[in-house]
């Protein structure tokens, strides 16, 4: 391996020493890049920085480097022993975890199956400030219908997330063509039939994650703090969308 052309053989060896003495950092990313195994860690669609101020560059590089990795490589290790299920799209997965018999293995597919999941879909349900637009019409006017005003369903969606003891996520679905929200535990989600009671069940349009490794960095306790910035940076031409794709699916 040669030196990059800006680099001097000296500082060269340095670094690569260092990348040494750093093996015994987590290496879930590299992992979750195994030849072979079902799932890979996505690319976040924007630069790490590029929700800031609101959620900061660090918090989103730990975040989706090692704890989005660690999922998965902890998802694809579990997937190893069981390859009929590997072969499952993971929707489908999640929605069929109490048919898995060994309790051990559901466990894992319910954690770090649903933690990959999850966060695939928060990457994409945000966007910098300048891109994160406004509902589309149909939405705007189904909030309103649904919570009363766009002010009542940001102050429902911000209590679940907030009351939502411990870990877990804020999750705005529609259920039976209505819109609805809930909160899950850890790293459940609307999708697990069988896991989560029938009333929080439904289609995903909108998910906040207040693990505290979403936040602490820079908002440490302040769990409000960072509910309040993150309507900032939701990714509301996405979340139409996927209003769109449940209501014709209704
Ligand atoms: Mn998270």
């Amino acid at each position: 391996m040669k030196p990059p052309a800006h680099i001097d053989r000296r500082q060269f060896v340095k670094l690569g020493t260092l990348a040494a003495t750093a093996a015994w950092l987590p290496t879930a990313a590299t992992a979750a890049m195994t030849p072979g195994a079902p799932y890979t860690l996505p690319a976040l669609p924007y630069a790490f920085d590029a929700l800031e101020p609101h959620i900061d560059k660090q918090t989103m590089e730990i975040h989706h480097g090692k704890h989005h990795a660690a999922y998965i490589t902890n998802l694809n290790t579990a997937l190893a022993s069981a390859p009929d299920l590997a072969k499952l799209p993971l929707e489908k997965l999640l929605a069929t975890l109490p048919a898995v018999p060994d309790e051990t293995l559901r466990t894992t597919l319910r954690n770090h199956g649903g933690g990959h999941w999850n966060h695939d879909f928060f990457w994409k349900t945000l966007a910098p400030v300048e891109t994160s637009g406004k509902p589309s019409a149909a939405l705007a006017t189904a909030l309103a219908t649904a919570f009363g005003s766009m002010e009542a369903f940001k102050k429902s969606f911000g209590e679940a997330a907030t009351k939502r003891f411990g870990s877990g996520w804020a999750w705005l679905i529609a259920q039976d063509g209505k819109l609805k929200v809930t909160n899950t535990a850890n790293q459940d989600n609307p999708l697990m039939q069988g896991v989560v009671p029938a009333a929080d069940l439904g289609t995903p349009l909108l998910g906040l994650d207040v693990w505290e490794h979403a936040y602490y960095l820079h908002y440490q306790n302040r769990r409000p703090d960072y509910i309040a910035a993150w309507w900032n940076i939701v990714n509301w031409p996405a979340v139409s969308e996927r209003y769109a794709a449940a209501t014709e699916k209704h």
